[in-house]
């Protein structure tokens, strides 16, 4: 898989466009503004685009789901339980009070286990919630897209409804750390850095030490 990263909209929101290597199939992640830019870059690489994927339901990281999927007619996908928990009526009007668009309805909800597939990659479902409750990662060997879960050097932070401290520490221990130790760790924000190892972080990030 390959796999392109781009820092996108005001909350500095790593969006990323993966891509089959073998077919022309691609999947975006996290299109959180500069939507412009993402389909410019698409459409250079020469990409169908056959889904859209929120690591997680927060505002800044789908707010750009309305106009890519009228430009790509790609499926939306989320977790179940994000996609119950972004349809609430106080999480609505925080994406309003933000002045960011809301997701149109999600096209594909997925769960812990689940695949998704495009051209010959297969993206695993790691359900992690904590910063939500239904974040989730995305793995296949041996790139891992982590969200707002994993940072570099940090986590995501717990205090927004449906957060959990503990909940998040434990889904990062016990289906984070257990990948393979040069796991690739592309983080939803690029604060620490843009990118990191399951090695690096397991060994020196100060959460989860
Ligand atoms: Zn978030
Ligand atoms: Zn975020």
């Amino acid at each position: 898989m390959n796999v392109e990263q781009q820092m996108v909209g005001m909350m500095g929101v790593c969006c990323y466009i993966l891509s089959c290597e073998n077919t022309s199939k691609a999947a975006i992640v996290d299109p959180g503004g500069d939507e412009q830019k993402i389909l410019d870059r698409v459409s250079e690489l020469g990409l169908d685009v056959v889904y859209i994927i929120a690591t997680h339901g927060h505002p800044d990281h789908v707010c750009g789901n309305r106009t890519l999927k009228e430009a790509t007619g790609a499926e939306i996908v989320m977790h179940e339980a994000d996609d119950d928990f972004s349809s609430q009526s106080q999480v609505q009007s925080y994406f309003s009070m933000l002045g960011l668009e809301a997701s149109p309805p999600t096209d594909l909800r997925v769960k812990e286990g689940d695949t998704i597939s495009f051209g010959d990659v297969s993206l695993q479902v790691i359900h992690t919630p904590g910063h939500t409750p239904g974040g989730m990662c995305l793995y296949t060997t041996p790139d891992l897209i982590t969200g707002d879960t994993l940072f570099v050097g940090g986590i995501g932070r717990t205090d927004f409804p449906g957060g959990s401290h503990q909940e998040l520490i434990s889904s990062i221990r016990e289906k984070l750390l257990v990948l393979p130790p040069d796991t690739v760790v592309w983080p939803g924000h690029g604060y620490g850095g843009s990118r990191s190892t399951i090695e690096e972080e397991r060994t020196s990030n100060p959460f989860i030490r």
